[in-house]
């Protein structure tokens, strides 16, 4: 399992519900918190990782030792959308990009989690932008999608900059012999 980076296209895939919580997703979450915690994120979705489950895990500390932090959405769905926030927002698929994103102030999400057990959450500030970032992934929409003005023209910028980096990449490894 790995993180998997712009522009792979499992991130444009829309998730499918999960239908069934057994060991072997129980596993892969657990799978899903280690590589989120060794790239220091707060957030991870299930097609972050080419899983094509309807689920995202969350640590808002993003400390590994704050086991109680951890929270499994399966099968999320926002209820209520309230107010707006702005703030610079990053994604571990797109390492080291940083720009403000417009986002709901507060909402409220109904989900099942690891024991399938329903929960309904009403929160605001980064629990609120970190949901509504993960939720969007689930339907294959990026952050890079909802860019304010100012950081619409920054990412714009800098997806060019990326591009030409892959593509130098790419011409590097054909040239190499063999
Ligand atoms: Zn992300």
């Amino acid at each position: 399992m790995q993180i998997l980076h712009y522009p792979h296209p499992a991130l444009r895939r829309k998730s499918t519900p999960v239908t069934r919580i057994d060991q072997e997703l129980r596993d892969a979450v657990r799978e899903m918190f280690e590589l989120m915690y060794a790239s220091e994120g707060i957030g991870l979705a299930a097609n972050q990782v080419g899983l094509p489950f309807r689920l995202f895990i969350l640590n808002l500390t993003a400390d590994p030792n704050e086991k109680d932090q951890e929270h499994v959405f399966i099968n999320p769905e926002i209820l209520k959308r309230k107010g707006t926030q702005e703030a610079e927002e990053g994604c571990l698929s797109f390492p080291k990009l940083y720009h403000p994103v417009k986002r709901f102030g507060q909402i409220t999400v109904e989900a099942f989690d690891l024991d399938g057990n329903g929960f309904e959450l009403t929160v605001d500030d980064l629990g609120s932008r970190a949901i509504q970032h993960e939720t969007d992934h689930l339907d294959g929409v990026l952050f890079i999608d909802r860019l304010t003005d100012v950081g619409q023209r920054r990412g714009r910028a800098n997806r060019r900059r990326l591009r030409v980096g892959l593509s130098a990449a790419a011409a590097v490894r054909r040239d190499c012999p063999g």
